[in-house]
């Protein structure tokens, strides 16, 4: 890596405290002076909502909450959040509501306070995603970057370990890409090591001892380096791949993320030795590979495609439309067949090329 480059930093406010997500939002608001909050919350999650919110006032609750934000329902809440005269977004949940979140941001240019419930870390970027039809477009704008991000591991206590382990590996792939990535830099490679560091010992801890806050803690630190990473590194092969899985054929986003990135590492760890030694150095092991497998079965992570919803017809047309999206700063080539094979090996379940 040279140490010739041009990094930016995006601004932000974190608040973290176990406990402490009421206290803190209450103290976001009055800071602000705002006055008519929408809160964006799932249905499922409306228990955890109305506890983060129990010293606020709140104008509006929005609870239309789909993953990967299709169109129609970005323009429900956007027409919701103009007709209620509302000056602040309040998003609690995962990337899906953090997304909507950032829908409405987008065209509305409203503030959002992002606290979330899972270790996806949409809070820390400025990438917003829509889905129109079959298609996920993505974009960066500095507008739906949350201003202020609120952690509290309690509110994750809810969250299954199943989703947990896949979120936190989604986590993971973020740190892991990052190093590859377009903008990947010294500084955003600092922060992608830590938070796979951090995520490598605390998510193990989320499922052996669930109900302490230690290991949440550091899953959700994690994540948050992890996003930090990505936002400023940019999207790589393993994102690429993954966002025409979950766009077009409508995959769970972390459990996609999860299975695929032992694939991409594989893929890539030779020829970026680099990446690959603060990879295995990050996991505790010799080889990045190996200690990235170590974790996945350590955590009973998913392995296959196949077992997610997705048919081995599909194969080939997902492969081509995630080759042409992969960027130059790959550091392996890799064409059509190339991300076939790779795709054929996630959705079978076998163990990644290299480690064969
Ligand atoms: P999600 O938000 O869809 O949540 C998954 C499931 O977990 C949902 O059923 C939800 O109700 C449930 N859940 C969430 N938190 C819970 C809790 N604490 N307790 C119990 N249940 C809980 O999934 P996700 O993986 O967090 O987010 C995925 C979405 O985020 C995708 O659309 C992805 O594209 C987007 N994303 C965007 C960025 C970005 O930078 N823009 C980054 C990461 C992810």
């Amino acid at each position: 890596m040279s140490l010739e480059f041009d990094h930016i930093t995006l601004a932000q406010r974190v608040r973290f405290g176990t406990g402490k997500a009421a206290e803190n939002l209450a103290a976001e608001v009055e800071r602000r002076g705002s006055r008519a909050v929408m809160v964006i919350a799932e249905i499922g999650e409306a228990d955890l909502a109305d506890r983060v919110t129990a010293r606020i006032d709140v104008a509006l609750h929005h609870s239309e909450v789909v993953m990967h934000v299709p169109a129609a329902t970005a323009e429900k809440a956007r027409a919701a959040a103009q007709d209620s005269g509302i000056d602040l977004l309040v998003s609690i949940g995962g990337g899906s509501t953090t997304g909507l979140a950032k829908a409405v941001a987008l065209t509305s240019g409203l503030p959002i306070v992002a606290v979330p419930t899972t270790y996806a870390g949409s809070e820390a970027t400025n990438v917003w995603g829509l889905t129109e039809g079959a298609r996920k477009t993505t974009g960066v704008d500095d507008r739906v970057l949350p201003e202020t991000v609120i952690y509290d591991a309690e509110l994750t206590y809810s969250l299954p370990a199943d989703l947990s382990v896949a979120s936190g590996l989604n986590g993971l792939a973020h740190c892991v890409d990052s190093l590859w990535a377009p903008r990947a830099d010294p500084i955003n490679a600092a922060l992608a090591t830590e938070g796979m560091r951090t995520l490598a010992t605390g998510l193990p801890q989320v499922i052996t001892d669930p109900t302490a806050a230690d290991g949440r803690e550091r899953a959700l630190y994690g994540a948050y380096l992890s996003a930090v990473a990505f936002a400023s590194a940019g999207s790589a092969m393993h994102h690429k791949i993954c966002h025409v899985l979950g766009g077009t054929y409508d995959l769970p986003h972390a459990q996609t993320h999860a299975i695929v990135l032992p694939h991409v590492l594989a893929h890539n760890a030779a020829a970026a030795p680099e990446a690959a030694g603060r990879i295995a150095g990050a996991l505790g092991a010799r080889d990045a590979v190996a200690g990235l497998l170590r974790l996945r079965d350590r955590l009973g992570a998913p392995k296959a495609l196949r077992d997610i919803g997705l048919s081995e017809s599909d194969l080939r047309g997902a492969a081509e439309l995630a080759a042409a999206a992969i960027p130059p700063s790959n550091p392996r080539p890799v064409d059509v067949d190339g991300v076939h094979a790779l795709l054929t090996a996630a959705w079978a379940g076998t163990p990644p090329e290299a480690a064969r």
